[in-house]
């Protein structure tokens, strides 16, 4: 049988032995695999750091949801949101963003504390407009008499 030289002593040694006798280094034909779950490790390792890595991007500003508050309904609650949803990426970009968050959360607390309020004062003012038609109806009705 032929003899190989061990890449890592020198000695000569059997080509199929699978490690070397005399150092223990794995042989060229060496079935024990051991690289290949490093290699799997390694490739999932940083594809999951560069997953909590990733969203270098600024909080939720909240700025369209604000201004349709704004617009739609109530103005003092749109602008307290707005004014958080500018302070949100002005933050952000300066390095704060820890402050980032603070501004996205409060600009979002006002957003939907105008978006409710707006839900609830259209629908006082339906109920309003309602109870009104009632009343009319029914005053009409006892002039008539
Ligand atoms: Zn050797």
């Amino acid at each position: 049988m032929a003899l190989i030289t061990c890449k890592e002593c020198g000695a000569q040694i059997s080509e199929f032995a699978e490690v070397c006798p005399s150092c223990g280094a794995p042989t060229s034909i060496s079935k024990t695999p051991p690289k290949e779950e490093n290699t799997q490790q390694a490739y999932q390792q940083p594809q999951q750091a560069g997953y909590t890595q990733n969203p270098e991007l600024p909080p939720k500003s909240w700025l369209v949801e604000s201004i349709l508050v704004t617009i739609l309904c109530c103005l003092p609650f749109g602008i307290v949101g707005i004014v958080n949803a500018s302070k949100v990426e002005s933050r952000w970009y300066a390095g704060d963003k820890a402050g980032a968050k603070r501004a996205s959360e409060e600009a979002g607390r006002w957003t939907k504390i105008g978006f409710f309020s707006g839900l609830a004062f259209a629908f006082i003012y339906v109920l309003l407009v309602v109870l009104g038609a009632f009343n009319g109806f029914w005053d009409g009705y006892s002039h008539y008499y």
